[in-house]
């Protein structure tokens, strides 16, 4: 088993390997290693790679493809401390909490999912009408490009079940989250067979753009910005490539009048500040009923009080720094903006700009107007704006007036008065007194231009294969 030094040592850029980018943790401001960045000549050579072991991969039984990704997802369990450790490092998620080692766990969890997911043989029709069944085929070579928040944990729900259904893939990972994706490229590609899994660390521009434009690629899953999604179609229109795209969210939570504001904070907590809100489907507007507010707001502000953030490898904290400077000026921004707009700061909104880290202070933003930038832009980080209304109808109108639509949630004590309220919403997901919670067998993806497709369950293995009906 290998240590966090041996581990980072199998990923950093040796010298003279040509272009190079210095990686910084983005907590402290430490330079970690040395990260390789490719470009389009190599990202031609793993799609010769991959085209090359595609046929042997696809020939063999999906039993055997099933041991293989149970062997990967071994290979993953038992680097998980190295992994977790770099992660931490890199992206600066804390080790402890929703975080680093949970976020490893996810990856054993997807795969084995992955691999564990029956796939039968459909039959269409059988009867005087005639015969017919569906066959889920392999598309060829998948093109994989994932971001940065959860950059092992969403390139695994990318190969996993690419690899299932007899593609081989190349993966592109984020620019500032190369060495996690490299480590654990490494760690799969210790069992997995030569040519099946590649991975091109390169700038999206530039790798991920070639990528998207090759006529060798037969699907693309991408998970990342909404007007980055949007190139990705006009760059594959000319080849028709299949095309997932989990793009960017602004999901909206609706307090109803009835609930127990302790009982529900500290989900309203984590649906919010899960990875430091830098998750797609992170709470990201919460519209509380006017009988309830106020209680809300104190009750949520005593749980954010007491979850610690600092610096990822140490014990006790549970969120983190920004990963880079660029989302921590986004958050900086439209804090800002909420604080000229008059809105209340009921906690945090004063970060320290000269610390060496991306450190962003949880903050808390009540009674805000509901068109304030804060409300209408993706935030993407730890500062969660609370809109007071007291007409459920215009709640909902609020929560679906934006153009994106991943996730949603409804809280109330009454279950089937929240599921009502559901069918409402437009959203890809709507929780119910909880948000963002994902299994690997229930399908995730947005409505709206938050993308289309489905990651997980058996809709995801058949998203990444070419239905083919046998008639006859
Ligand atoms: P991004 O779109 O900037 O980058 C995502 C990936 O796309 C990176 O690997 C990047 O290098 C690559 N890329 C950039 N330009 C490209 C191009 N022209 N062609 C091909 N690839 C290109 O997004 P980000 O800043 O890394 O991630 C944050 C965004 O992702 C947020 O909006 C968030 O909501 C969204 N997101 C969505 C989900 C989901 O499941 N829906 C999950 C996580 C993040």
């Amino acid at each position: 088993m290998s240590t966090y030094e041996q581990l980072l040592a199998q990923v950093v850029a040796t010298a003279g390997e040509g272009e190079t980018r210095e990686v910084f943790d983005p907590a402290t401001g430490d330079l970690i290693g040395i990260a390789p960045v490719q470009g389009v000549a190599e990202l031609e050579a793993a799609i010769d790679r991959a085209e090359a072991a595609q046929p042997a991969w696809a020939a063999l039984s999906d039993d055997e493809r099933i041991a293989y990704l149970n062997r990967a997802a071994d290979a993953i369990e038992a680097a998980a401390e190295p992994l977790a450790e770099l992660l931490s490092r890199e992206q600066g998620k804390p080790l402890n909490g929703p975080n680093a080692r949970f976020e490893v766990g996810g990856c054993v969890a997807w795969t084995r999912a992955a691999a564990g997911t029956p796939l039968p043989v459909e039959v269409l029709i059988d009867d005087e009408s005639g015969y017919a069944e569906m066959h889920y085929r392999p598309i060829g070579v998948v093109g994989a490009i994932s971001p940065w928040n959860w950059p092992m944990m969403i390139s695994i729900w990318q190969i996993a079940p690419s690899l299932r259904m007899g593609n081989t893939v190349v993966l592109k990972p984020a620019e500032t989250t190369t060495l996690s994706v490299l480590a654990l490229v490494k760690v799969m590609n210790e069992v997995l067979p030569e040519g099946v899994l590649n991975i091109v660390p390169g700038p999206g521009r530039t790798v991920g753009d070639a990528l998207t434009r090759s006529p060798r690629i037969g699907k693309i899953m991408f998970t990342g910005s909404t007007p980055t999604g949007k190139r990705i179609i006009e760059a594959s229109a000319p080849n028709v490539t299949r095309l997932t795209l989990e793009l960017g969210g602004n999901d909206a939570g609706i307090v109803l009048p009835d609930v127990d504001p302790k009982e529900i904070a500290e989900n309203l907590f984590w649906g919010a500040f899960i990875n430091t809100g830098q998750t797609c489907a992170a709470l990201k507007r919460l519209y509380v009923h006017d009988d309830v507010y106020d209680e809300v707001v104190e009750e949520l502000a005593k749980v954010a009080a007491n979850m610690p953030m600092g610096v990822g490898l140490e014990d006790q904290n549970v969120l983190g720094p920004l990963q880079n400077k660029a989302q921590f000026d986004i958050v900086d921004r439209l804090v800002e903006s909420a604080k000229s707009s008059g809105a209340r700061v009921v906690m945090g909104g004063d970060p320290d700009r000269d610390q060496p880290g991306y450190f962003y202070p949880t903050t808390l933003i009540a009674d805000i107007d509901a068109h304030q930038d804060l409300v209408l832009e993706e935030q993407f980080g730890p500062a969660l704006p609370i809109i007071r209304y007291s007409d459920v109808d215009e709640a909902v109108k609020l929560a679906n007036e934006l153009e994106v639509g991943l996730g949603a949630s409804v809280w109330s004590s009454d279950r089937d008065k929240a599921r009502e309220l559901a069918a409402r919403i437009q959203a890809g997901t709507v929780w119910i007194n909880s948000h963002g919670g994902l299994h690997p067998m229930v399908p995730f993806g947005g409505a709206k231009q938050s993308g289309y497709g489905r990651e997980f369950g058996t809709l995801g293995l058949k998203a990444v294969a070419e239905p083919q009906v046998v008639s006859g």
